[in-house]
Order: C-alpha cells, then structure tokens, then sequence
C-alpha cells in the first residue's frame, strides 16, 4: 500500500473465519487509495463465538465499519442496534456502519446480484426466477430479489439444514413483499422443470460447481436452456461452471458470480465513505 497510515486513518475491516484469502483487503484498500480518502481495511480471523467481543473491541475504537463474513453474519444481525429489512428477513448481515457507537447492519450481497444482472442489460422487474439454493448466498439473492420487485420465485432446496431455515424467510416475503416466492424440493425433477419454463432467469445459489468440483451441475437436462433464458452462477471460481458452459452452448446469456462480489464491495463501500466504489479501476485490477 503506497498510502501513508497516521494517527488519523480510520479502520474498516473484515470480520469471519477463514478471512486470509479475501480479496475484500485489497479491492477496498485501492478504493480509499484511489480516492484519497484516509482508511485502512484489514481483516480478522474471528470465530462465531468471539463476535461479541469483536464488537465490541472495534466499538470502542472507533471503527467506521465493517464486513462480515461466515461464521458471524447471522450473529451480526443480533449484535446491531439497527438491522435493514434485508438483514431482518434474512437473519443475516455481512456490512455493519458505526455512527458513534450506533451499529447499523445490513447486507450487500442481494444488491450486488442485482446490480451484475443489470449490467448484463437485463431488467428483473416483474420478472420470474428460478432460484435453486437456501444457503446465505442463495437467502441474499431471494430476499433482495423479492424487494426489488420480482414478480415470483421459485425456491429450490434437498431437504437439509437450509429448508427448514427457508420456509420461515419465504413466509415473511410472502407476508411482507408483492412477489409471489415458493420453496420446493429440489429432488423432484417435474416441478423443477415447470418452474425454468415459466422463468426468464435461472439462478444457481449453491456451492455446486465450485472448486475443485468443477465437473458437476445441478441442471443436466439441456432441454431447459432456452434461448431467452438468462443463467446466473453464484460461484466465481471457477469464472465458468459446468451449468454455465451448458447454458452458453445452448445458447442463453450468463454470467457468473464475481460482478456480484465486485458490487456488494462496492455498495458496503458507499455505506461507510458515503463515496461511489471506483468500479472500474478494480475490476480492471483484481476481477
Ligand atoms: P452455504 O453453505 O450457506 O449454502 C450452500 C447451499 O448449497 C445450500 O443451499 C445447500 O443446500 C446447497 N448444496 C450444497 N451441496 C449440495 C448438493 N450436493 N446438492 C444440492 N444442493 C447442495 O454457502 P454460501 O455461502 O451460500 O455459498 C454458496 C456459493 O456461493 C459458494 O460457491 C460461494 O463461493 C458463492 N458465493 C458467492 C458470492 C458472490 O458474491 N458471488 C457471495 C457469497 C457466496
């Protein structure tokens, strides 16, 4: 880093478990040094358990704020005076603004989807999803999706852990939102089908397809990827999945999940400087 630190930098960081392989450091760090604004971002090694006094370590030091990542998003949300809609709906948090002691957490992750499917031109308002996944990554993508408009999404899940968690999110929205959201079990092949025929977007939200288990996708039948359908992949290694090389050969638009991480960077970093993220030097740098 070729900025000076002083008494007066401000502190932003990372908070989680593991957090050394981040690219949150770096892209932030070049953010402030682009813009001269005087903050140092770092990241911690912080497990679920030692949030709280996490917490309230950076409290007392005046950080100006900070993201979360696995284990301490749901926590997060606990530890906050003040949660968004999506962080209430969700039970999630991975972007936290200190006001003087004030704690204000929301998360990003939804908005940063949002923003990579409006860079590949392609407008969701009252559109229809398919959404397979109910894990953080797949919950922040629902929950914003929901809020911005969508008409309906279809909700897929294997019956583990996530369903359960899944039903109470898609009740709330059901409740709380105009979109029309249902969960299903991923295992049934027939109504899986129904729902990408009715969709214009296909969202895998799982870590399937991730290194190093690049060989495997969730949709094997090619038949679904028509043409005006718009396949979006959560996982940015690798930068083309199994499901996102089938979807382009059957020719549908794609996109995989490093736009998003690139603009929920971008939208923790407005919250905190309240200065537009300098998108392009760092997608050109580190994306
Ligand atoms: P998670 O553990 O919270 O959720 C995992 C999801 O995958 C659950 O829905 C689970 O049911 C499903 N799943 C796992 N194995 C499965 C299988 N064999 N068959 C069917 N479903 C299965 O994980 P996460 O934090 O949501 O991360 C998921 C992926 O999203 C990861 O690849 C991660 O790198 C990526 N991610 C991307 C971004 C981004 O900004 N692009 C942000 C967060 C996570």
């Amino acid at each position: 880093m070729s900025k000076q630190i002083s008494g007066h930098t401000g502190l932003l960081c990372l908070l989680g478990s593991p957090v050394a392989h981040s690219i949150s450091p770096a892209m932030h760090n070049k953010a402030c040094e682009l813009l001269d604004l005087d903050y140092a971002y770092l990241a911690f090694d912080v497990k679920e358990e030692e949030m709280a006094d996490a917490i309230k370590a950076l409290k007392l030091m005046n950080a100006k704020g900070w993201n979360v990542t696995m284990p301490g998003k749901n926590i997060m949300v606990e530890l906050a005076d003040e949660v968004s809609l999506a962080s209430e709906i969700s039970g999630s948090a991975n972007t936290v603004v200190n006001e003087n002691g004030k704690l204000y957490a929301t998360t990003t992750d939804g908005i940063g989807f949002m923003e990579a499917v409006k860079e590949n031109d392609f407008d969701l308002s009252q559109k229809t999803m398919t959404l397979v996944g109910a894990g953080g990554a797949a919950t922040a993508i629902l929950v914003q999706a929901a809020l911005s408009g969508l008409k309906e999404i279809h909700v897929f899940n294997v019956k583990d852990g996530f369903y359960q968690r899944a039903l109470e999110i898609v009740e709330k929205l059901n409740k709380k939102t105009h979109c029309k959201v249902s969960l299903n079990d991923f295992t049934d092949p027939e109504i899986l089908k129904e729902a990408i025929k009715k969709s214009d977007i296909l969202v895998n939200g799982t870590s399937v397809g991730m290194a190093p288990n690049e060989g495997i996708s969730l949709i094997n039948d090619p038949s679904l990827f028509r043409k005006d359908l718009f396949v979006f992949d959560v996982i940015y290694n690798p930068k083309e999945t199994k499901l996102l090389r089938d979807a382009r050969e059957a020719g549908c638009k794609t996109a995989n999940g490093l736009t998003m991480l690139l603009h929920q960077g971008a939208a923790s970093f407005k919250l905190w400087t309240g200065k537009d993220f300098p998108v392009e030097e760092v997608r050109r740098l580190y994306f």
